[in-house]
């Protein structure tokens, strides 16, 4: 965290303009939030490390949206616009390329996209809505003011360090390096309370492939110690847009996210387990006969961090009592505890919880009273850790930014810090935009479309 004082004395000029809004982060959250406040009229930029948009999902080479919740907003747009390109499709019922057209049916099943497509997509949003977009940038540290505010943001453009000046911040990297940076509370998860790391593998050549016959050999093959490293006790996969190709991720690793040393462990040792399970599966899984690693993907997929205190928590007893809270932005489901670290070889945790239907993130849980003018976006918000699958999904995350980009223009309007905004005034935007879907709502629209006896 540097002082304005301080930031003066090192130098760096102003990057541009002054901003409304800055978006830290290009994920998922940081798009909904850049693209709905573009669309209402802010001016916005959107500064991302790498140099695509999509984020964790897009680095791990996952091109799916998994509804199983309806969705809204910009993350039905994106589904819906590519579907019309054919390059989105909704999963049928998980068989190799059992797709059918997205139409118009609610999207509630998952649906796999063309992950270029989607990359391509996403730019166009951003261009429609005005948004100043700055990849291959880097947030570096905070500048803040005496109030707490962050005044500006150090940034690590290809041509050297800069100033980026906002009225308002939102922390959509994943790991809430801003609130980090800017000195509020942060909460490290222990490992147990964490979701695993993978990475993704793309595998080419596969013939014939039927689901039952495969988990039956890999559950043989895991049963008689065939495979290297930690691997769940059943092969998880997913199709993708090429024929003959599916989306592996059966492997993991456990550790801290939010360190470079450990982060470079986790790859190695998973790169290399991949490649040498990849043999046994060639070898021994019917219809890998001519299969090939195509791809593996270019960053660990990191599924939880660290959050940061908010105003909020969302945590297991908030979860498990399905209350919904009475400053309700966003959907979220209520079960959590798969993908687990905790678990030495199997996929989820021991305190795996099963609940139907939705409850809703709170908006004091975006919140903190430590840094007033930053909102936090994604699967960094306020939580306890063992909930963070409730919420992490992409189109979850893709609300959490809207409702961001809402909450930011509610206090420009009242000329008030992000953490000082009136919820009615935030509900009534969200309404007119008919972004915020009400919990009994969705379980009505899936009622409507699988029928009651659905499976919850
Ligand atoms: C292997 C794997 C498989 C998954 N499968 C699915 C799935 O099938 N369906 C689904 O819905 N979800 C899936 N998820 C979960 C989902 O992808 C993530 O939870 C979601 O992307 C989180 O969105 P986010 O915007 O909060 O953060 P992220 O997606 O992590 O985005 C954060 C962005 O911020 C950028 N950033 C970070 N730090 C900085 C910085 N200092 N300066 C500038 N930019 C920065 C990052 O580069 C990144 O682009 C999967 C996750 C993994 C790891």
């Amino acid at each position: 965290m540097l002082t304005e004082k301080l930031a003066k004395e090192c130098g760096w000029k102003n990057y541009g303009e002054h901003y409304d809004l800055a978006v830290i982060g290009a994920g998922p959250a940081g798009l909904g939030a850049a693209i709905r406040a573009g669309r209402l009229g802010l001016k916005v930029i959107l500064v991302e490390s790498t140099g695509i948009p999509g984020g964790t999902g897009a680095h791990a080479l996952v091109g799916n949206f998994f509804a199983g919740s309806p969705i809204k907003g910009i993350a039905e747009e994106m589904v819906r616009r590519l579907g019309k390109k054919n390059k989105a499709f909704e999963y049928y019922d998980g068989q190799a390329l059992d797709y059918r057209p997205i139409g118009d049916q609610p999207l509630i099943k998952r649906t796999a996209m063309e992950v270029s497509a989607m990359k391509r997509e996403y730019n166009t949003l951003l261009k429609e809505a005005g948004v100043d977009c700055l990849y291959y940038t880097k947030l570096v540290e905070a500048v803040r003011d005496e109030n707490g505010n962050v005044k500006a943001a150090v940034i690590s453009c290809v041509e050297g360090m800069y100033l980026l000046e906002a009225d308002y911040f939102v922390d959509a990297s994943g790991d809430a390096h801003l609130m980090a940076s800017a000195g509020a509370t942060m909460k490290k998860f222990a490992l147990d309370r964490m979701m695993h790391t993978s990475l993704t593998t793309l595998i080419g050549g596969i013939s014939v492939f039927h689901n039952d016959c495969a988990q039956q050999r890999y559950r043989e093959l895991y049963d008689a110690k065939k495979f290297k490293g930690k691997v769940w006790n059943w092969f998880g996969y997913s199709w993708t847009m090429t024929p003959g190709e599916i989306n592996t991720i059966y492997d993991f690793n456990a550790g801290d996210t939010v360190n470079s040393k450990e982060l470079t462990r986790m790859g190695i040792e998973l790169l290399d387990e991949i490649h040498e399970n990849f043999e046994v599966l060639k070898e021994e899984m019917p219809a890998f006969e001519n299969a090939y690693i195509n791809r593996t993907a270019d960053r660990v997929g990191i599924r939880s961090g660290w959050s940061f205190e908010g105003m909020a928590t969302i945590d297991r007893d908030y979860i498990n009592s399905g209350a919904v809270t009475d400053e309700p932005v966003a959907l979220i489901r209520r079960s959590f505890g798969s993908h687990s670290s905790s678990a030495e070889k199997t996929f989820n945790a021991e305190w795996l919880t099963i609940n139907s239907g939705y409850t809703s993130v709170p908006m004091k849980a975006m919140l903190s009273a430590e840094v007033p003018n930053v909102a936090v976006a994604g699967r960094c918000i306020s939580s306890d850790g063992y909930t963070i699958d409730t919420f992490r999904m992409i189109e979850q995350c893709m609300s959490m930014g809207e409702a961001a980009a809402v909450m930011t223009l509610v206090a420009k309007r009242n000329n008030v810090p992000l953490n000082a905004v009136e919820y009615k005034q935030v509900r009534e935007e969200l309404d007119k935009l008919d972004l915020y879907i009400i919990p009994e709502q969705a379980d009505k629209m899936l009622d409507d479309y699988l029928g009651p006896n659905r499976p919850r």
